[in-house]
Order: C-alpha cells, then sequence, then structure tokens
C-alpha cells in the first residue's frame, strides 16, 4: 500500500519530519533564554491519603508558557533539557520554586497534617555532583523541613546503579528527604534489588490503574497490584498509585491496600493556591 501511494507520501512524512526536527532545534535553542526570562511555571497535583481522603501534598509539574506555542507539558521538553544539560538549572529552578512553595503552605496553616512537596528528578541531576549541596542548599534558603521533600526518581533511571552510584540518593534520604521510585512496575525491579535501594515510597505507574477502571477490574493488574503491595509493606514502603481518574478505581486501590493516590479524580495539576484550598477544604469537610 505505500507503494501504491506513490512518492508523494514519502515527501509528506519526510515534511513532517524535517518540521519536527526544526522545531525541536527552536525549542531547544530557546530553553536557556526561556528559564532566564521566567518563562516556566509549575503546576501543583495534589497527593491524597486513600484511608482518610485528606490532602496530604503535592507533586510539582513543570510547565513551559512558549511565547508562540503556548503551554508545552513536559514530555515536550524535558528531554531536550536533558540533552543539552540545562536539566540542571531547569531541575534546581523547579526545585528552588517548589520548596518555596511547600514553606509557603506550611505558613499559611491550617490544623491538617503539614502539606509536602514531590520534585521530580531526572538522571542527568542523578550523576551531577552538587546536587546533595544543592538541594541542601535549597531546603535550608527556603527554612523547609527535609521531611517536607519528596524527591522522584523513576525505576529505570536506578536500574544497575552501583552502591558509588546511588550514594547521593543515600546522603539525602539520611537527612530526611523522601525518596520515591516513579512509575513503578514498567522497569524490572526484584525484591533483592529494592531492599538495596535508599527509598520510601513506590509510586505504582498508571498503567496499572488503568486496569482497575475497567469493570470488572482486569484480573491480571489486580494480581499485580496485590503483589506489589504486599512486597512494598512487607519493606516498610509506601504505596502510591498515579493516573486515578474515577471514584471506584480509588476505591478499589484502597480496598487493594494502596496509602496514597493522585489524578483528575481528585484534581488535575493546578496552581499552587488551589492546593491550599483543597487542603482547608478536606479539613472542614471532616
Ligand atoms: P510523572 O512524574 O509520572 O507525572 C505524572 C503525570 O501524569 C503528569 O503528566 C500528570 O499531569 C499526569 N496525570 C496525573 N493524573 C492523571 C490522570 O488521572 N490521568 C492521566 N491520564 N494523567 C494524569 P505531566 O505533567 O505531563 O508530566 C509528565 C512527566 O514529565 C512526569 O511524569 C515527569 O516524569 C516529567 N516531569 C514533570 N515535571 C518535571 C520536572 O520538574 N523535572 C523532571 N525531570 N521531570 C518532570
Ligand atoms: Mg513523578
Ligand atoms: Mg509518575
Ligand atoms: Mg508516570
Amino acid at each position: 500500500r505505500a507503494k501504491a501511494a506513490g512518492g508523494n507520501r514519502y515527501e509528506v512524512a519526510d515534511a513532517a519530519s524535517d518540521a519536527r526536527v526544526i522545531a525541536r532545534h527552536s525549542l531547544t535553542n530557546g530553553l536557556p533564554a526561556a528559564l532566564e526570562k521566567g518563562e516556566f511555571f509549575i503546576e501543583y497535583q495534589p497527593l491524597v491519603s486513600l484511608e482518610d481522603g485528606s490532602v496530604r501534598g503535592a507533586e510539582a509539574l513543570v510547565r513551559w508558557l512558549h511565547p508562540v506555542h503556548g503551554v508545552l507539558g513536559p514530555d515536550q521538553f524535558i528531554a531536550l533539557a536533558e540533552n543539552t544539560g540545562l536539566i540542571v538549572p531547569l531541575g534546581r529552578w523547579v526545585l528552588t520554586e517548589a520548596a518555596r512553595q511547600a514553606r509557603a503552605w506550611r505558613e499559611a496553616g491550617y490544623d491538617g497534617a503539614p502539606l509536602r512537596v514531590n520534585v521530580n528528578l531526572s538522571p542527568c541531576q542523578l550523576r551531577y555532583p552538587d546536587l546533595v549541596a544543592d538541594t541542601v542548599a535549597v531546603l535550608d534558603d527556603a527554612g523547609l523541613d527535609p521531611a517536607a521533600l519528596c524527591l522522584e526518581v523513576t525505576e529505570n533511571d536506578l536500574i544497575g546503579a552501583d552502591e558509588e552510584a546511588l550514594r547521593p540518593l543515600r546522603q539525602l534520604a539520611d537527612l530526611g528527604v523522601d525518596i520515591a521510585l516513579d512509575d513503578f512496575g514498567t522497569g524490572y525491579s526484584n525484591l533483592a534489588y529494592l531492599r538495596r535501594l535508599p527509598v520510601s515510597t513506590l509510586k505504582l505507574d498508571r498503567s496499572f490503574t488503568l486496569g482497575m477502571q475497567r469493570d470488572p477490574a482486569d484480573p491480571v493488574d489486580v494480581k499485580i497490584v496485590e503483589g506489589i503491595v504486599s512486597l512494598a509493606h512487607t519493606l516498610d514502603l509506601a504505596v502510591t498509585v498515579e493516573g486515578v481518574e474515577t471514584g471506584s478505581q480509588a476505591e478499589h486501590l484502597r480496598l487493594l491496600g494502596c496509602d496514597t493516590a493522585q489524578g483528575w479524580y481528585y484534581a488535575r495539576p493546578g496552581p499552587p493556591d488551589r492546593l491550599h484550598q483543597l487542603a482547608l477544604t478536606d479539613v472542614a469537610s471532616g
């Protein structure tokens, strides 16, 4: 069929991929100036306790308000920032901003448990020699308790990491920073390997949560979630589920023993003030 469609087909495909290459180049070139001009901003998505429905904190998710293309999501520019090394200053900016925000939530004060903030770390940041020093400095400047910060690293970024490579994470964990394994279940972690990691939370990948959305729930996904929860709790790790979009999904995951949930069912990522509002209403309503 491709042949029958003739040369035009290829031309179109080539033009489209040229356009993509050009777009990638221009986005990449624009990154450093964007950071200087303050075009990045953060949306916060609540993390909710499945036990009592209270808001426990939020994940910081970076966006780029591009002067031409409008709001770009991280999937459109994080990889580019990683390729050019800009991820290190960008990641430091996200951390600084999120730590300041978490401190502000705490100061605004309400009767619930203090709000925490989760920040994603890219593999380049993990290899960056000043990660620990920078993080300590950011926490100091913000006056934020290390226990109010959770750093998320993906399971795949840690696969094959030796003791040397894990040392910065271990140092941060020793300081009281929580470490979460993001997108858990998509890599190849085994029990022995998990024990060696300085992590306190597994964030179950959205693909498993999706299985709970069907009615009846996908039996294989149910078994997998059950297995992961029991493994996690045996190792004293908390389980957070991402991508919860419906109430029945949330209820199912709660019954399976998951601890914390995140997803559109509770709230889409949004501005920082809204998180504080959600936390207040939640506490006010019981
Ligand atoms: P992630 O850390 O796994 O973040 C969760 C993603 O799922 C977010 O996408 C979030 O908006 C989306 N999401 C949340 N709830 C739902 C839901 O109920 N349904 C669906 N379909 N999606 C949901 P987002 O904001 O586009 O971020 C994508 C990825 O970009 C993140 O995945 C994370 O790996 C990366 N990222 C975001 N911010 C940063 C950052 O500051 N630094 C680094 N290095 N990576 C970041
Ligand atoms: Mg994450
Ligand atoms: Mg995730
Ligand atoms: Mg994910």
